[in-house]
């Protein structure tokens, strides 16, 4: 049977119907027009991580979110640390287009383009059905909060699962490298870790298998 969820617009989607939704999608202003990137799974992931918006030399260019630019090189290293893959996963950002400044520099988006892409990111969830949402940064973990009301904050709580929702909401900082200013990379790692032994019970049989062979070799 065709999955379908509740879609922006009331009616029933697939992800490629939501992709399509986005690119015409014009409710952010200051956004570039069309830009919107979502690569999405056609069916439910155990894992899904947001991060705050498309970086121009990253998904903007590649149209995968975390990939091509050095954010995307520190997320697939996090990813490795944690002992996960983008197979395990459904990847998206708090906005789906790519916010720049007036000197076509990344910037960050604003709170009204967040609330605006809200409607996409809650489609996303019902889409993917995720069992543990991983929000990487600030951004992300705000904009979730508008989806579905929580307390966390990220100095606070990063890299502790908490219950949200009927499912698990996790904070980590963004894996770009400037988040290290705030968070070192060696404690990043450590957040990193701890969620791949945290989502090991979420993810397939012959998974928890191959971890359980690597734990033995070390
Ligand atoms: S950021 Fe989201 S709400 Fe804003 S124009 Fe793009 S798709 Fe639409």
């Amino acid at each position: 049977m065709r999955a379908s969820y509740a879609g922006p617009e009331g009616r029933c989607h697939t992800a490629a119907d939501l992709r399509r939704s986005a690119a015409a999608c014009r409710a952010c202003p200051r956004m570039v027009p069309g830009s919107a990137v979502l690569d999405l799974p056609s069916g439910p992931r155990p894992l899904l991580f947001v991060g705050e918006a498309p970086g121009r030399l990253g998904a903007a260019r590649t149209g995968v979110p975390f990939r091509g630019d050095a954010a995307g090189t520190r997320f697939e290293r996090l990813l490795a640390e944690a002992r996960l893959s983008r197979a395990d996963a459904a990847v998206t950002n708090a906005v789906l287009c790519l916010p720049l400044d007036e000197r076509g520099r990344n910037r960050r988006p604003q709170p009204a383009e967040v609330r605006a892409c809200g409607r996409y990111l809650r489609a996303v969830l019902e889409l993917t059905r995720p069992e543990a949402v991983i929000a990487l940064g600030a951004v992300a973990l705000a904009a979730l909060a508008a989806v579905e009301p929580h307390r966390l904050v990220l100095a606070r709580d990063a890299g502790r699962p908490a219950p949200w929702g009927g499912r698990w909401l996790i904070p980590l900082y963004h894996p770009s490298p400037r988040a290290a200013i705030r968070r070192p990379l060696e404690r990043q790692l450590d957040d990193w870790r701890r969620l791949g032994d945290f989502a090991a019970r979420f993810l397939r049989s012959e998974q928890l298998v191959d971890s359980a062979a690597i734990e033995k070799l070390r």
